[in-house]
């Protein structure tokens, strides 16, 4: 039922998730008896409200906001909230759908949901983000809570925005509790969480890549993206001892053959939030492509010849010319750190070239895991060593990889972990569902 071209992105996450189901339904039918796709793919709830608030200069400017309810069969909705001005409600329905689906897969008491807003946090002074996320809040608090619905971080929501919308809901309601996720470490954050989604990405291209005996040691791998994802992948990718060559943002790509300067990134997007065209000040041997210079039919990240490629920026940023760049270069690992960031014909080529393919909402689920266990040390006001938290990640990663690829040879496609996690993802939200009656 393609009626609103306003949810193509929804549409292609459903479309992907639907199509896999076909061969558990014939196996289950009890599924269709019980009516599970058509209550799946309708969000439980949809919030949508208006954020005014008021520039430096007294200027008044309104937004959208959005809190997507999907799904809370197996606990709390949790997702995050993204801050971007291509957002729509048809962006955060996509989101909030693969969310009911990669929390599922973390085997952790959490529901889907996801939110965020049309406010373009570019160029916006520190006061301004600050207004704007207490405006955000004003409205958003009447509908979370610690066993209701957690937010998170997602696009241009960071910790300093998770700081000031934390802020605002405890001068709201007067209570301090766990109702967000990514919370600064002495007050109520996780050791791990910041780092959680990146390094999670490159412990599932680890266990994937281990699952055909093969490791990360001394491969050469593409990221994309600038962000808290693409950071932390590139930190863990040193640590085993890989070489990530690229990273990108919405200006531009680097493009450093002897590997990329962490620490300048973390300087350029973490403390001065300015362009990676900045990074060639620095080394001006590295190569900087900017986006007007892409092929008009992709981008230029995935041009470069490597071994593992990590998409870790945004949906759709990697086109079918990209993945045949991509697998014509010699890349036979793909680990997505970003949200449905390959489109459907990428990922077909990928599955027709049975390379090691790891979809985002298993790959990136280390994120979303790690805020449970956030949620889990709030409600039990402790705070574990990170060595705990890492270790239970790592963990979490080798389980979703394990059931991934356990359901998709039992469902006749061994390499196939698209299949693997959406039929195992869609098991358990519909088992909750039926268990839980018609509703
Ligand atoms: P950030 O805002 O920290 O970083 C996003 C990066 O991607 C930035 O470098 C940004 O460029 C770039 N980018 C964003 N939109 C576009 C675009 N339309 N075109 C080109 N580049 C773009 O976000 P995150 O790192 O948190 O998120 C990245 C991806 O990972 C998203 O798909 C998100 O949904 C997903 N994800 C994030 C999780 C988390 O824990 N944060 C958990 C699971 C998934 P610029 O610097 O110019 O803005």
């Amino acid at each position: 039922k393609h009626s609103s071209p306003a949810q193509a992105e929804f549409y292609q996450a459903a479309e992907e998730v639907l199509e896999c189901l076909r061969p558990l339904i014939e196996r289950f039918p009890h599924y269709h008896d019980h009516s599970i796709i058509e209550r799946i793919v309708e969000p439980e709830r949809q919030i949508l409200f208006r954020i005014s608030w008021v520039d430096d200069a007294g200027r008044i400017h309104v937004n959208k906001g959005y809190r997507v309810q999907f799904n809370s069969s197996l606990g709390p909705y949790k997702g995050g909230l993204r801050f971007h001005p291509s957002v729509t409600s048809g962006t955060i329905k996509f989101l909030g759908f693969e969310q009911i689906f990669k929390n599922a897969l973390t085997g952790l008491p959490i529901g889907g949901g996801k939110g965020g807003s049309d406010f373009d946090p570019k160029g916006k002074s520190d006061n301004e983000i600050m207004r704007f996320c207490q405006a955000f809040m004003t409205e958003l608090h009447r509908h979370i809570g610690p066993t209701c619905d957690v937010p998170a971080g997602d696009i241009g929501v960071g910790s300093r925005e998770i700081g000031y919308l934390f802020g605002q809901y405890k001068r709201l309601t007067g209570r301090y509790e766990g109702v967000l996720t990514g919370k600064g470490l002495n007050w109520g954050g996780s050791f791990g969480r910041k780092e959680a989604t990146g390094y999670g990405a490159v412990y599932f291209a680890q266990n994937m890549l281990a699952a055909r005996g093969d490791g990360l040691k001394g491969k050469t791998c593409l990221v994309s993206g600038a962000g808290n994802v693409a950071i932390y992948a590139i930190e863990k990718l040193y640590e085993l001892d890989a070489l990530p060559v690229t990273c990108s943002d919405s200006r531009g790509t680097v493009y450093d053959p002897k590997g990329i300067d962490l620490d300048l990134l973390k300087q350029l997007k973490e403390v001065r939030r300015t362009s990676l065209e900045d990074y060639l000040h620095d080394h001006p041997d590295a190569q900087y492509i900017s986006v007007r210079d892409y092929p008009q039919d992709g981008h230029a990240v995935w041009r470069i010849a490597a071994d593992v490629a990590f998409p870790c920026a945004t949906q759709n940023e990697l086109t079918e010319a990209d993945a045949r760049s991509l697998l014509s270069q010699g890349v036979y690992c793909i680990s997505e750190g970003a949200n449905m960031p390959s489109t459907k014909q990428a990922v077909d080529l990928f599955l027709e070239e049975k390379i090691a393919y790891g979809p985002g909402k298993a790959a990136n689920a280390g994120g979303v895991a790690t805020s449970q266990l956030e949620m889990a040390q709030n409600s039990g006001m402790e705070q574990w060593p990170i060595e705990k938290v890492d270790e239970k990640l790592q963990q979490i990663m080798a389980n979703i990889h394990q059931q991934c690829a356990t359901t998709a040879e039992e469902f006749g496609d061994p390499t196939n972990l698209v299949l693997g996690a959406n039929i195992a993802g869609f098991k358990k939200v519909a088992d909750a569902m039926i268990e839980q009656g018609v509703m």
